[in-house]
């Protein structure tokens, strides 16, 4: 009889959904910031990736009215979804070498110890060990 090894995490659809996500914010924000039917080819370019891959057309909630909005409660609206866009912007930025770390681990079905030089000059450097940080 075989054994059943125990399932991990996807990690690849793991990373494909923070990366996914990144994008829709980025998207969202740009859509609240710039004029009525402005394009930017590279968030087309990147949603279109993660939709044709995954299946999945959207992480976000959209605006939808059946009357035409009031420009000011619009623009007010639009302001306040931009500040909220920025503010997740910033912090998925912040959590991005948290979510390295994370899908690293989640990869590996073992407990993973990192071994650094005693005193981690090594995490300066490229030799460092931990395929997350590597200096650019
Ligand atoms: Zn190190």
């Amino acid at each position: 009889m075989k054994t059943k090894q125990r399932k991990t995490y996807d990690s690849g659809m793991i990373r494909d959904f923070i990366d996914h996500l990144k994008w829709e914010v980025r998207t969202c924000h740009f859509e609240n910031v710039s004029a009525p039917n402005a394009l930017n080819p590279e968030l087309i370019d990147q949603l279109a990736k993660y939709q044709r891959k995954r299946g999945c057309f959207g992480l976000l909630t959209g605006q939808l009215t059946r009357e035409k909005p009031d420009a000011d409660a619009l623009a007010e609206w639009k302001a306040r979804r931009a500040g909220e866009m920025q503010t997740y912007i910033d912090a998925l930025e912040l959590l991005e070498p948290l979510f390295q770390e994370a899908v690293f681990c989640a990869a590996n079905r073992q407990f993973i110890n990192i071994a650094h030089k005693a005193d981690f000059s090594c995490c300066k450097r490229s030799e460092c060990p931990r395929p997350w940080t590597q200096p650019a």
